[in-house]
């Protein structure tokens, strides 16, 4: 059995820095409090809270002179209410990230709406609504365009995780939709540079693995995105930790490929990796056994 890791895997260039540095800050203040939780992997999140990182769901509840705000960034009117209450701003957004929220918000200071491309229960997505100011809407259907009005005066993002064939297809379905009489379509492409590394790299290792082994968080979006990617092209299981390998699943595999989400830490893959190899190894060892039988 061969183990073949993605050629890009895990921690993304944002959630790299984002930890460097609420680290650097939890360290020299004793403890921070985050504003939402700064990454979607219980693993790296129950690290940072052995060096006193607290996760706040809501601004009332800050208790510190100082908070963090995550990768996945907020709207301006999430920071006007944090300066209100004179509390000090970390901010780790990430710039490709910001660079969705300065285009809702060039957009909406044009008398655009904008259109976004993400599920709107997430956090980056309703930081990006924010900046739209109120002239925005965010879906992952395209059946949902049949039911509102399109301005004339049209805006199209993606949040920054999503798949870009999924938003070329979506903005098909958004640019039939808006082009009438005197329409304007602007469509920045706002996925990030390193999920489109990542996609394209697990791609062509599914393409060829017997196996897919997909880890990260159940709740992670951008890696849930790589099993949805993975399963049409081989069997493909998605774990949190090394612990939820089923050894069944290796049975008759040649080739397992692994590959993680941007907010998986690079201890957890290496956990996986040997935890597959010590599987691998029981393996041999009984079909040694039985054809020496
Ligand atoms: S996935 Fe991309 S946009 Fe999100 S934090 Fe990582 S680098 Fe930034």
């Amino acid at each position: 059995m061969k183990i073949e890791k993605a050629a890009d895997l895990g921690f993304c260039f944002g959630v790299k820095r984002a930890l460097a540095t609420l680290e650097e800050v939890a360290r020299q203040k004793g403890g921070v409090e985050t504003l939402g939780a700064l990454v979607h992997n219980q693993q790296v999140m129950a690290r940072l809270n052995g060096l006193g990182v607290k996760v706040v769901k809501d601004i009332s509840e800050i208790t510190g002179d100082t908070v963090v705000i995550s990768s996945h960034g907020v709207g301006p009117k999430v920071l006007e209410a944090i300066r209100e209450r004179g509390i000090g701003i970390v901010d780790t957004t990430c710039p490709f990230v910001q660079r969705a929220q300065k285009a809702a918000h060039r957009l909406a200071e044009a008398g655009f709406f904008t259109l976004i491309y993400g599920d709107v229960n997430h956090p980056e997505v309703k930081g990006i609504l924010g900046w739209a100011e109120g002239r925005g809407l965010a879906t992952l259907a395209s059946e949902d365009l049949e039911n509102v009005e399109l301005s004339r005066h049209l805006g199209l993002l993606s949040q920054t995780t999503q798949v870009p064939a999924r938003f070329i297809e979506f903005a098909k379905a958004a640019t039939e939709k808006a082009l009438v009489k005197d329409a304007e379509l602007r469509i920045v492409d706002t996925v990030c540079h390193d999920i489109r590394l990542r996609q394209a790299a697990t791609l062509s290792l599914a393409a060829r693995a017997d196996l897919m082994l997909v880890i990260g968080g159940h709740h992670s979006a951008n890696t849930r995105h790589l099993v949805e990617l993975c399963s049409p092209l081989t069997a493909t299981y998605l774990v949190e930790t090394a612990d939820e390998i089923d050894p069944a699943w290796l049975e008759g595999r040649d080739l397992i490929g692994v590959t993680a989400g941007a907010s998986t830490a690079p201890e957890t893959i290496e956990a996986v990796v040997r935890r597959l190899e010590e599987l691998g190894s029981i393996g041999e060892y009984q079909t040694a056994a039985y054809r020496s039988q």
